[in-house]
Formats: C-alpha cells, sequence, structure tokens
C-alpha cells in the first residue's frame, strides 16, 4: 500500500473507528472524573478489540487507531496509546511468564498500564535518570529507590514498566546511545546527578523492570495538569525487584525505551492529526454556517484562505505520519529521522490549526465543555512529551549528518538513537492469536 492513499477496507475502518469514538466511548469519556484513570473507558475499548490490535498489528495501524479515535474522543485515544506504550516492552522484550501473567489482562482492558522514564531530573535528557537499583544479596534482586514524575496512569496503574539504574553490567561498561549494547564507545559526559561512579552515566547501567502496582514500597501521587489524563509520580522506597522482573537484559533498558519511543514517536503525531482534524471539520461547519456582514464567515477570504492553510497543513502531516509509520512496519534503516520529522511537524501543526479554530470560532469556542476548548488543552502536551519539539530537530539534524558522513553525527547524544532499533531485536510472537482483533 502507498502511504499516501488508504486503501478501501482501511477507509471503512477508520469511518467505523471514529464512529465507535463519538457514539460509544464519548458517553463513557465524559462520565470520567478528569485527572484519573477512567477503567470503563479502557475495558470498552479491550471489548471492542482495540487494546488486542495494539500488540498484533503495526505502526500503521496505531496510527489508523490512534487518529481516528481522537477524532471523536481523545480521552479514548490516549487511554488506548498508554495500554500500548506501557506494555509494548512487556510484548516485545518480555518473558514468556511475564507476557502471559500480564497482556491477556492488559488486552482486556483489566489491568492499566504506564510507562514509567521521567524523572525529575530527567526529562529531555531521559539517560540522566537516577533511580536506583540497590543490589539485595538477601534476594538475588535489587530494590529501587527514587521517583518517577510526569508518568501518564501514575499513580494508579496495575503495571509499569520502570526505568532504573543498576550501574554497568558490561565488560567494557559500553552500551551506546543508539540501544546497541557494548560497543565501548566513549563514555558521555554528563549522566546522573550524583551517580555513584560504577553505576554507570548516560545510557549504560539502564534496566527495564516491570513492577506491578501493588509492590510493596511502591507510593506516589496524582498531578494536577492542563492535559485531561491520569497524570502523577511513582514513589519507590525500596521495591523489591528481582531477576524475574527484568525485562530483556539488565543494563540494556535504554535499549527498551528507544525500541518502544520509535514506535510510538510517528503515532504521537497521528493523535496530533487526528486532533487537527477534528478542528477543522468544525471550523468548515462554523464557518460555512455563522452569519456575518450580510452573508457567512466563510464567505470573507480572509476566513476561507485560512480554512484553506489549516487543510493543507493537516494534510501534509497526515502524509509524513503514515511515510514514517511505513517505513516503520518496512524496518527502513531512517525510522528515526521518519518518526521525529512525524511528530515534530504533526503536533506543531495541529497546535496551530487548533489556534486557529479558535480564532474562527471566536468566544463560544473558549467556553468550558466546547470541543475546542477540550482540544485547545489537549494539542499541548504532545509537543512536549515523548521527545520534545526541539529535541525532534536535534535528531533529525543528527540523522542527516550521519548520513552525510559529517562528525557532527560522531559526537555523543542521548537525544534519541543515531540508527533504528526497532527491527534489531527479533520481533516476539504476537500476544494474542494472529487474526484477533489485530
Ligand atoms: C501530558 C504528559 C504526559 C507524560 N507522560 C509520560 C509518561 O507516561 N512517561 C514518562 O516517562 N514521561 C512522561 N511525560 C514526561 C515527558 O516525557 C517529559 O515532560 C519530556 O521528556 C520533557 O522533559 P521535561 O518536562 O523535564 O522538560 P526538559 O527536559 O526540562 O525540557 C524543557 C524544554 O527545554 C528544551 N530542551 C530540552 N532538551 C533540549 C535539547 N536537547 N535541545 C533543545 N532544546 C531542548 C525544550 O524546549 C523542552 O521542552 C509526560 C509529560 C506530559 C506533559
Amino acid at each position: 500500500m502507498a502511504a499516501f492513499s488508504l486503501d478501501p477496507e482501511q477507509t471503512t475502518w477508520c469511518a467505523e473507528l471514529r464512529r465507535l469514538a463519538s457514539e460509544q466511548l464519548r458517553p463513557l469519556a465524559d462520565k470520567g472524573e478528569p485527572g484519573r484513570v477512567n477503567r470503563p473507558l479502557v475495558a470498552a475499548l479491550g471489548e471492542l478489540g482495540l487494546l488486542a490490535r495494539l500488540f498484533d498489528s503495526g505502526a500503521f495501524d496505531l496510527c489508523l487507531m490512534r487518529e481516528s479515535l481522537a477524532h471523536a474522543c481523545t480521552e479514548a485515544e490516549t487511554a488506548l496509546a498508554l495500554q500500548g506504550l506501557g506494555a509494548h516492552p512487556v510484548a516485545a522484550f518480555g518473558t514468556p511468564e511475564q507476557r502471559d501473567r500480564w497482556l491477556p489482562e492488559v488486552v482486556a482492558g483489566r489491568a492499566v498500564a504506564a510507562f514509567a522514564l521521567s524523572e525529575p531530573g530527567a526529562g529531555s535528557d531521559a539517560a540522566a535518570l537516577a533511580l536506583e537499583a540497590v543490589t539485595d544479596p538477601e534476594s538475588g534482586g535489587w530494590r529501587l529507590y527514587g521517583e518517577k514524575c510526569w508518568i501518564s496512569n501514575a499513580p494508579e496503574a496495575d503495571l509499569i514498566t520502570v526505568f532504573a539504574r543498576t550501574g554497568d553490567t558490561e565488560p567494557d561498561g559500553g552500551v551506546r546511545t543508539d540501544g546497541e549494547p557494548g560497543a565501548g564507545g566513549e563514555p558521555e559526559a554528563g549522566g546522573a546527578p550524583g551517580a555513584r561512579p560504577g553505576r554507570g552515566t548516560g545510557p549504560r547501567g539502564v534496566t527495564a523492570f516491570l513492577v506491578p502496582g501493588d509492590r510493596a514500597g511502591l507510593g506516589g501521587e496524582a498531578l494536577d495538569m492542563l492535559a485531561p489524563h491520569a497524570l502523577g509520580t511513582f514513589v519507590f522506597d525500596g521495591v523489591p525487584v528481582g531477576p524475574d522482573d527484568v525485562l530483556g537484559t539488565p543494563g540494556e533498558g535504554f535499549r527498551v525505551a528507544m525500541h518502544t519511543l520509535n514506535l510510538f514517536r510517528p503515532s504521537v503525531g497521528a493523535f496530533a492529526v487526528g486532533m487537527a482534524q477534528a478542528a477543522l471539520d468544525a471550523t468548515l461547519a462554523h464557518t460555512a454556517a455563522r452569519p456575518a456582514f450580510g452573508g457567512v464567515l466563510a464567505d470573507l477570504q480572509a476566513v476561507a484562505h485560512q480554512v484553506a492553510e489549516m487543510a493543507t497543513r493537516t494534510e501534509a502531516a497526515r502524509l509524513l505520519v503514515y511515510a514514517a509509520a511505513e517505513a516503520y512496519d518496512r524496518g527502513d534503516p531512517d525510522v528515526p529521522r521518519r518518526a521525529a520529522m512525524a511528530k515534530l511537524l504533526a503536533t506543531e501543526t495541529a497546535q496551530y490549526v487548533v489556534d486557529a479554530a479558535v480564532q474562527l470560532h471566536g468566544a463560544r469556542a473558549l467556553q468550558r465543555g466546547h470541543p475546542l476548548e477540550h482540544l485547545y488543552r489537549e494539542v499541548r502536551a504532545p509537543r512536549i512529551y515523548e521527545g520534545a519539539t526541539e529535541v525532534q530537530r536535534t535528531i533529525i539534524a543528527k540523522e542527516l549528518y550521519r548520513r552525510h558522513g559529517s562528525r557532527a553525527a560522531a559526537r555523543p547524544d542521548r537525544t534519541g538513537p543515531a540508527r533504528p532499533v526497532g527491527r534489531q531485536v527479533p520481533e516476539p510472537e504476537p500476544a494474542t492469536a494472529p487474526g484477533g482483533a489485530a
């Protein structure tokens, strides 16, 4: 399939998703409490078979789901995406036991997942994370100490992918910033503030753990944010974890994180495109009907040209997102550049389009409860999370110079992978039977 057009089956599926979002999921979202996990909404996503599709189809389908759901129900879109973000490391790196224990629950919408990478001192510079995994000789495992911050679905999540610093595990102490282990590259400047010698700095010595939400010593609190979904902190006060809780290989947790973010980056763009399209559709309807100066708003050339600009930018963003997702599914080598471009353009475009839509609606758009008032709050955060716009630019530039053979690309940098990790880890068996809700 060419990236610039959907086939009839996909078009029908997207229309069906938009209908489900508006007729079945919107009412459930409206009953949710802002800032709290909406469990009936997550369960409905499971019952509709959409959560299963997160794990047995590719990046392109993920983008179509996120774009279509976002059109009528951003809460459903986000609930779906967070199940994927939190549980993708289990699907891709988990042991058969971890997968059997958790994936059926996630897919059914009975267990809520979270992805805990960011910390108060480590946001864009995720490799500066300081959450400490201290060896516990008694159990043969570790105890986790520290805090994760701005984590979606915290502190209510039932399973959490947690990234913690276990210390160097490679003989040469090297874990490359592109997620490839043991390259023995130059140690990076910086590192975790206060990181102890021998515990590793930067991406080295980070391990991914699957931590159940009811583990002893785990706490946290909700944060009151502009974005309407649940968001909070996790506090780790000696949380015990063992070898059975490791996702992938000890010391290679940064690879797990990058693998996950490479898949989800274009789909954040798809979320943004869905919001932009919703704002555009609302603007078309409003400007075509709103009486003004003896006609309607759409008769004014300034208004019509603004709508044309909104539509053109939305379409351009959509094409870039589709192209990036397709490249991921094909296993192309330039996924990081494409994913970064798609996320950057789509999230910035959505901000522009939603803002223009508010302007063309006038005061009514700012009234609490108006769909555009909701979108205006929703559209801001994606420009920051999963790599801020500026970080995407750094990734793009680094990739361009790397391809150009320039020295600029050789400088260690932990804003993102220098080459795709998406297909270098063997893909696991599908979490559900092939042919299930894929
Ligand atoms: C709604 C929401 C949901 C989130 N959900 C999760 C989650 O589920 N899991 C999780 O782990 N985290 C999550 N986060 C956290 C998110 O990943 C971080 O906010 C993000 O990585 C940015 O980190 P920061 O906020 O600490 O900003 P900082 O890293 O302090 O950056 C602030 C600003 O500085 C600039 N900047 C930073 N680095 C660079 C650079 N290299 N080049 C140029 N400019 C730069 C950018 O403008 C950036 O926005 C979420 C955040 C939000 C808002």
